[in-house]
């Protein structure tokens, strides 16, 4: 049974291109330099789960045909990763019925998303009528079983907040990461494939530079390893020359396979 996922989104904060900048990558006419926040949808069987609801969600789905989600997993509560919360809302009904979506977090995840969009996370219908989203918290504390998967989040900081990356077979998604405690690289070994936030040339303080994730990629030492979450001023073909061998920069609509 393999894992197969999807890029929805491969863009930092800002997206690319950014409004109103001028830069190599924003003002690129190469389909591979428009990325939208970033996000993936992992499948396997006829199960969907969606990690992360950006503010790009309703055009992502639309691109690639998403239909039904079975969860939803939160990294973290920064904007790009959760103001898409509220077009859940189509995800939330199986024809007419109410269908809640269960959605997890680790516990600051969870506690800023339902104080951003308290009104989603009440999983009945408002009986005045308004539609919103049903969505149902369940809280990461380690390792869990769903949809017939042993999933094991992988604790990383992000600056100074905790980040919850998750590794599903021989598949992790890592993004916006600064520091992998050591505690976790033992939750990383064995990997097929890696995907990895990396943000830009230059240091940042809550985000790994180039020279940062190229250098954690080789500690993992995954098969293969895919970059994410950029910022602007370098196109997708200045990453393909920038990244070494067997670390590729990956692209929004992007699908990999993962074997078992
Ligand atoms: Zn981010
Ligand atoms: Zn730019
Ligand atoms: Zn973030």
């Amino acid at each position: 049974m393999s894992i197969h996922l999807r890029f929805l989104g491969t863009g930092g904060s800002f997206g690319i291109p950014i409004v109103g900048c001028d830069c190599v990558a924003c003002q690129s006419s190469d389909p591979m330099d428009n990325r939208l926040r970033s996000s993936v949808l992992l499948s396997w069987d006829d199960r969907v789960v969606l990690v992360d609801a950006g503010p790009d969600l309703r055009a992502q789905a639309l691109r690639e045909g998403v239909r039904r989600l079975d969860e939803v997993w939160l990294t973290h509560s920064h904007a790009d990763h959760t103001n898409g919360i509220d077009d859940l809302r189509v995800f939330c009904h199986e024809g007419k019925e109410p269908r809640p979506l269960i959605v997890r977090g680790n516990p600051s995840t969870l506690t800023d998303a339902m104080a951003r969009f308290s009104y989603a996370f009440r999983s009945e219908v408002d009986p005045s009528g308004v539609s919103h989203p049903l969505l149902v918290p369940i809280e990461i504390d380690g390792p869990f079983h769903t949809l017939g998967r042993q999933i094991v989040p992988i604790p990383v900081l992000h600056g100074k907040l905790p980040c919850s990356g998750f590794r599903i077979g021989n598949l992790a998604y890592l993004t916006d990461v600064s520091t992998i405690p050591e505690s976790s690289y033992a939750l990383l070994e064995g990997l097929d494939t890696l995907v990895l936030s990396a943000l830009r040339e230059e240091p940042h303080p809550t985000h790994l530079s180039f020279d940062e994730s190229i250098a954690v990629a080789r500690r993992i030492g995954a098969r293969r390893t895919w970059f994410t979450h950029f910022a602007h001023r370098i196109t997708h073909a200045g990453m393909l020359e920038r990244f070494p061998d067997g670390i590729r920069p990956a692209w929004d609509g992007l699908r990999l396979e993962i074997p078992e």
